[in-house]
């Protein structure tokens, strides 16, 4: 099988505050954890209202679509 280029778009997805009042962005705090399946955690803070969110992944991410 030979190489093939693919031309892809990158997209950024960006995780918004469940407040509906906030509309804050939600970032990583820096603090990460393992639940007990050794799956790692991101902790995340809104950037308006604090409120604290625990991810398996990290936003904002990216994608190739
Ligand atoms: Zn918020």
């Amino acid at each position: 099988m030979a190489e093939i280029e693919k031309t892809l778009v990158t997209i950024g997805i960006n995780y918004i505050c469940d407040n509906e009042r906030c509309k804050g962005e939600v970032l990583p705090s820096g603090i990460t954890g393992e639940n007990n399946k050794d799956i790692v955690l991101y902790q995340h803070r809104c950037n308006k209202c604090d409120k604290i969110y625990i991810f398996k992944c990290h936003y904002p991410k990216i994608e190739y679509i």
